[in-house]
Protein backbone atom coordinates (compact mmCIF):
# COMPACT_ATOMS: atom_id res chain seq x y z
CA UNK A 1 0.00 0.00 0.00
CA UNK A 2 2.96 2.66 1.06
CA UNK A 3 6.05 1.72 -0.94
CA UNK A 4 8.09 5.57 -0.48
CA UNK A 5 6.94 7.34 3.02
CA UNK A 6 8.82 11.03 3.74
CA UNK A 7 8.93 11.93 7.14
CA UNK A 8 9.94 15.99 6.66
CA UNK A 9 11.45 17.39 10.15
CA UNK A 10 12.09 20.80 11.56
CA UNK A 11 14.25 18.69 14.31
CA UNK A 12 11.13 19.17 16.82
CA UNK A 13 9.99 17.15 19.01
CA UNK A 14 6.82 16.97 17.59
CA UNK A 15 8.52 15.43 14.37
CA UNK A 16 10.13 13.05 16.39
CA UNK A 17 7.19 11.56 17.19
CA UNK A 18 6.28 11.85 13.63
CA UNK A 19 9.46 9.96 13.02
CA UNK A 20 8.70 7.47 15.23
CA UNK A 21 4.85 6.87 13.33
CA UNK A 22 6.71 6.68 10.19
CA UNK A 23 8.82 3.88 11.10
CA UNK A 24 6.00 2.15 12.00
CA UNK A 25 4.56 2.49 8.91
CA UNK A 26 7.48 1.53 7.15
CA UNK A 27 7.90 -1.89 9.03
CA UNK A 28 4.58 -2.58 8.48
CA UNK A 29 4.40 -2.20 4.98
CA UNK A 30 8.23 -2.41 4.06
CA UNK A 31 8.22 0.94 2.67
CA UNK A 32 11.47 3.07 2.04
CA UNK A 33 11.84 6.28 4.17
CA UNK A 34 13.48 9.66 3.05
CA UNK A 35 14.08 12.29 5.64
CA UNK A 36 13.71 15.82 4.36
CA UNK A 37 15.20 19.53 6.44
CA UNK A 38 14.02 22.55 3.98
CA UNK A 39 16.50 25.51 5.23
CA UNK A 40 13.52 28.49 5.29
CA UNK A 41 14.77 31.23 2.87
CA UNK A 42 12.43 33.20 4.11
CA UNK A 43 13.05 32.90 7.66
CA UNK A 44 16.91 33.39 6.72
CA UNK A 45 16.76 35.31 3.67
CA UNK A 46 16.90 38.53 5.50
CA UNK A 47 20.73 39.78 5.45
CA UNK A 48 21.45 37.57 2.90
CA UNK A 49 22.44 38.30 -0.20
CA UNK A 50 20.60 36.43 -3.84
CA UNK A 51 23.37 34.70 -4.46
CA UNK A 52 23.55 33.31 -0.75
CA UNK A 53 20.01 32.36 -0.84
CA UNK A 54 20.29 31.01 -3.91
CA UNK A 55 23.15 28.41 -3.10
CA UNK A 56 20.64 27.51 -0.15
CA UNK A 57 18.19 26.45 -2.32
CA UNK A 58 20.42 24.54 -3.73
CA UNK A 59 21.48 22.84 -1.09
CA UNK A 60 24.93 24.07 -0.94
CA UNK A 61 25.87 26.15 1.89
CA UNK A 62 28.75 26.58 1.80
CA UNK A 63 30.38 28.78 4.69
CA UNK A 64 26.81 29.22 6.22
CA UNK A 65 27.58 25.59 8.58
CA UNK A 66 25.28 26.99 11.01
CA UNK A 67 22.13 26.19 8.98
CA UNK A 68 23.81 23.14 7.80
CA UNK A 69 25.02 21.47 11.30
CA UNK A 70 21.39 22.13 11.98
CA UNK A 71 20.04 20.85 8.87
CA UNK A 72 22.17 17.74 9.36
CA UNK A 73 21.28 17.25 13.25
CA UNK A 74 18.04 16.91 12.34
CA UNK A 75 18.36 14.04 9.95
CA UNK A 76 20.99 12.30 11.22
CA UNK A 77 18.54 11.77 14.25
CA UNK A 78 16.00 10.47 11.94
CA UNK A 79 18.47 7.75 10.28
CA UNK A 80 19.79 7.23 13.51
CA UNK A 81 16.19 6.10 14.87
CA UNK A 82 16.08 4.13 11.70
CA UNK A 83 18.98 2.18 11.77
CA UNK A 84 18.19 0.85 15.58
CA UNK A 85 15.63 -0.41 13.99
CA UNK A 86 17.20 -1.83 11.12
CA UNK A 87 15.28 0.52 8.18
CA UNK A 88 17.31 2.50 5.94
CA UNK A 89 16.87 6.37 5.48
CA UNK A 90 17.63 8.54 2.65
CA UNK A 91 18.83 12.39 4.25
CA UNK A 92 17.67 15.72 1.94
CA UNK A 93 18.81 18.67 2.55
CA UNK A 94 16.82 22.00 0.26
CA UNK A 95 16.19 24.96 0.64
CA UNK A 96 13.08 27.10 -0.40
CA UNK A 97 9.56 27.83 1.24
CA UNK A 98 9.22 24.54 3.48
CA UNK A 99 5.70 23.68 2.31
CA UNK A 100 6.64 23.85 -1.43
CA UNK A 101 9.46 21.96 -1.10
CA UNK A 102 7.90 19.60 0.53
CA UNK A 103 5.42 19.57 -1.92
CA UNK A 104 7.56 19.47 -4.64
CA UNK A 105 9.47 16.44 -3.20
CA UNK A 106 6.30 13.89 -2.92
CA UNK A 107 5.93 14.73 -6.77
CA UNK A 108 9.32 14.44 -7.48
CA UNK A 109 9.88 11.29 -5.46
CA UNK A 110 6.61 9.65 -5.91
CA UNK A 111 6.38 9.35 -2.09
CA UNK A 112 2.80 7.88 -1.34
CA UNK A 113 2.88 8.89 2.36
CA UNK A 114 4.00 12.04 4.17
CA UNK A 115 4.10 11.27 7.54
CA UNK A 116 4.39 14.97 9.91
CA UNK A 117 3.72 16.52 12.66
CA UNK A 118 0.91 19.05 13.81
CA UNK A 119 3.41 21.45 15.20
CA UNK A 120 6.97 22.24 15.10
CA UNK A 121 9.89 24.16 16.52
CA UNK A 122 7.88 27.78 16.85
CA UNK A 123 5.68 26.37 19.11
CA UNK A 124 2.73 28.78 18.15
CA UNK A 125 0.43 26.40 20.18
CA UNK A 126 -2.75 27.93 19.79
CA UNK A 127 -3.21 27.20 16.14
CA UNK A 128 -5.03 23.68 15.63
CA UNK A 129 -2.29 22.98 13.27
CA UNK A 130 1.25 24.53 12.08
CA UNK A 131 1.76 26.75 9.20
CA UNK A 132 3.64 24.18 7.13
CA UNK A 133 1.28 21.15 7.99
CA UNK A 134 -1.38 22.92 6.74
CA UNK A 135 -0.27 24.50 3.89
CA UNK A 136 1.46 21.24 2.86
CA UNK A 137 -2.47 19.26 3.09
CA UNK A 138 -3.27 22.28 0.83
CA UNK A 139 -0.51 21.61 -1.87
CA UNK A 140 -0.04 17.79 -2.30
CA UNK A 141 -2.25 15.24 -3.93
CA UNK A 142 -0.28 12.69 -1.80
CA UNK A 143 -1.67 10.93 1.34
CA UNK A 144 -0.72 12.74 4.73
CA UNK A 145 -0.44 11.80 8.10
CA UNK A 146 -0.53 14.45 10.76
CA UNK A 147 0.89 13.46 14.15
CA UNK A 148 -0.33 15.45 16.94
CA UNK A 149 1.92 16.46 20.47
CA UNK A 150 1.34 14.21 23.15
CA UNK A 151 -1.52 15.82 24.95
CA UNK A 152 0.07 15.56 28.28
CA UNK A 153 2.83 17.97 27.01
CA UNK A 154 2.36 22.29 27.46
P1 LIG B 1 4.69 27.73 12.44
O1 LIG B 1 5.95 27.33 11.73
O2 LIG B 1 3.52 27.92 11.52
O3 LIG B 1 4.91 28.90 13.33
P2 LIG B 1 5.02 25.28 13.96
O4 LIG B 1 6.50 25.46 13.85
O5 LIG B 1 4.48 24.92 15.32
O6 LIG B 1 4.23 26.53 13.42
P3 LIG B 1 5.05 23.69 11.53
O7 LIG B 1 6.20 24.52 11.11
O8 LIG B 1 3.86 23.61 10.64
O9 LIG B 1 4.53 24.10 12.99
O10 LIG B 1 5.62 22.22 11.78
C1 LIG B 1 4.81 21.07 11.67
C2 LIG B 1 5.61 19.92 11.08
O11 LIG B 1 6.05 20.30 9.78
C3 LIG B 1 6.89 19.54 11.84
O12 LIG B 1 6.62 18.62 12.89
C4 LIG B 1 7.70 18.92 10.73
O13 LIG B 1 7.25 17.60 10.49
C5 LIG B 1 7.32 19.77 9.50
N1 LIG B 1 8.23 20.89 9.24
C6 LIG B 1 8.10 22.17 9.70
N2 LIG B 1 9.10 22.94 9.26
C7 LIG B 1 9.89 22.16 8.48
C8 LIG B 1 11.11 22.37 7.74
N3 LIG B 1 11.71 23.56 7.71
N4 LIG B 1 11.64 21.32 7.07
C9 LIG B 1 11.05 20.11 7.10
N5 LIG B 1 9.92 19.84 7.79
C10 LIG B 1 9.34 20.85 8.47
MN1 LIG C 1 7.49 25.89 11.99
Amino acid sequence: MYERILVPTDGSETAELAVEEALDVAEKFDAAVDTLYVVDTDAVGTGLGTEQVERIRAGRFGEMDELEARAREATEHVAERGRERGLPVEEHFRGGRPHKVIANFTEDHDVDLVVMGSHGRSGVRRMLLGSVTERVLRSTHRSVLVVDEREDES
